[in-house]
């Protein structure tokens, strides 16, 4: 089956399951050691899983001992070395496991949030269906990834702070300290619009 769906649960073979996914294609690049598998449909695939793309890539390259490259402005995604399509099926719900589903009830309708460890930082599976907040094991190299470069929604209504944690994945990092500011200034400039009209 080169096309279609799959159950976003490895063990869940109800083909009613509301969570599915797009199943990962892959394509083999290139020759001799320029050699590359591109995961033509990552985001697709990520979307489904309300996960960032860069980390399912990064985690494929982490595992497999390879480099990922992330190319987001282009939705390429590319792990050196020729891979297996169905290693790298298996990998994703590998990822899954470990990143997405929740621990205590299994929903992959989960966030992960940055938590303020002193000067480190933990990341949580907040499980939107049972409230179920679990760590995530930060000694796989992809949770220092995901540190560095923090999903955007799990930073609305964060407060800005200088450390890592609070950049943004596109960049922008210079103006999380001048946000707060900013953001009053215009909440007046609206407040002043409403009352002059
Ligand atoms: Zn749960």
């Amino acid at each position: 089956m080169a096309s279609g769906f799959v159950n976003i649960r490895r063990d869940m073979d109800d083909q009613f399951y509301r969570y599915r996914m797009p199943i990962l294609l892959t394509k083999i690049e290139g020759k001799g050691n320029g050699i590359k598998t591109v995961l033509p449909n990552m985001s697709d695939v990520a979307r489904a899983l309300s996960r960032p793309p860069s980390y399912t890539a990064k985690f494929f390259g982490y595992e497999l001992g390879a480099q990922a490259s992330v190319d987001e402005k282009n939705k390429r995604y590319i792990v050196n070395g020729a891979h297996d399509a169905n290693r790298l099926r298996e990998l994703l719900y590998d990822f899954i496991d470990k990143f997405v589903l929740c621990k205590s009830c299994k929903n992959p309708e989960t966030e992960l949030i940055m938590v303020k460890v002193g000067r480190s930082a933990d990341i949580i599976r907040d499980c939107k269906a049972c409230g179920e907040r679990k760590g995530v094991d930060m000694s796989h190299k992809l949770s220092n990834f995901i540190l560095k470069n923090p999903p955007i929604k799990a930073r609305k209504g964060k407060k800005a702070t200088n450390g890592d944690a609070a950049a943004s994945v596109g960049g922008d990092d210079g103006d999380a300290t001048t946000l707060p500011s900013q953001t009053a200034k215009r909440a007046v400039n609206a407040v002043a619009k409403v009352t002059t009209r």
